[in-house]
């Protein structure tokens, strides 16, 4: 599922719309210390649903909006989207090509669009999920995370597997659904209860 090109328009460190196209191959980013490689990264994850605002080194989620320079005002939104080849229909998508976007406003409103339609944060994460990837897989490797992974607990290695191998969204049905079991179940006691009160 190569992912061909990434267009950032106000996040982070990126004030300007930057498109980054990606070739077959390996892709490298060079640049000084605080550039903002790192930051691409960060915007990939982001568009792929991240949810903490602390792993994208922030407090607040709108932390990651361009926040002004001495030369330039601060943005009013940020914008990311991933463009991927589809062809081979690896995404779980109908269309060659996909476009997954997610956008956020200063009134902290974010959006996620799949191929310009709105969608909810749950079905991006499946779009991924279901090919085996997710924003915490092992397809994005931020720094520190290497020694984070060979010391981490074998239970925690596991859900990387689970995840590489596709079994994480399964996980992830089962979970819901014996939640909603749950609700019914217990839905089903209080209306027994009426019942048998009004017998
Ligand atoms: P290193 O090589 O040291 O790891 P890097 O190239 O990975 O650096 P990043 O960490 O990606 O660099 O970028 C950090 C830069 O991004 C800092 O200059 C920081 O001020 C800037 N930055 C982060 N968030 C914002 C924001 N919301 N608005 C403007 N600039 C930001």
């Amino acid at each position: 599922m190569p992912l061909t090109e990434l267009i950032i328009d106000g996040f982070k460190s990126f004030a300007e719309k930057t498109k980054i196209q990606f070739d077959t191959g390996i892709t490298g980013i060079v640049g000084p210390n605080g550039s903002g490689k790192s930051n691409i990264t960060e915007a990939i994850r982001w568009v792929m649903g991240e949810s903490s605002a602390k792993s994208l080194r922030g407090s607040n989620m709108k932390d990651v909006i361009f926040a002004g320079s001495e030369f330039r005002k601060p943005a009013n939104h940020a914008e990311v989207s991933l463009i991927f080849d589809n062809k081979k229909r690896e995404l779980n998508f109908k269309d060659d090509k996909v476009v997954v976007t997610r956008r956020i406003l200063r009134s902290g409103d974010n959006e996620y669009l799949i191929n310009k339609r709105n969608v909810r944060q749950k079905d991006v994460r499946a779009l991924f999920l279901d090919s085996g990837i997710s924003q915490d897989s092992l397809a994005i490797i931020s720094q520190g995370r290497v020694d984070q992974i060979l010391n981490s607990r074998p239970e925690e290695r596991r859900s990387l597997f689970e995840e590489a191998a596709g079994v994480l969204h399964f996980k992830k049905q089962k979970e819901e659904a014996a939640v909603q079991l749950k609700q019914t179940t217990e839905n089903l006691i209080r209306i027994n209860d009426l019942v048998k009160e009004l017998a």
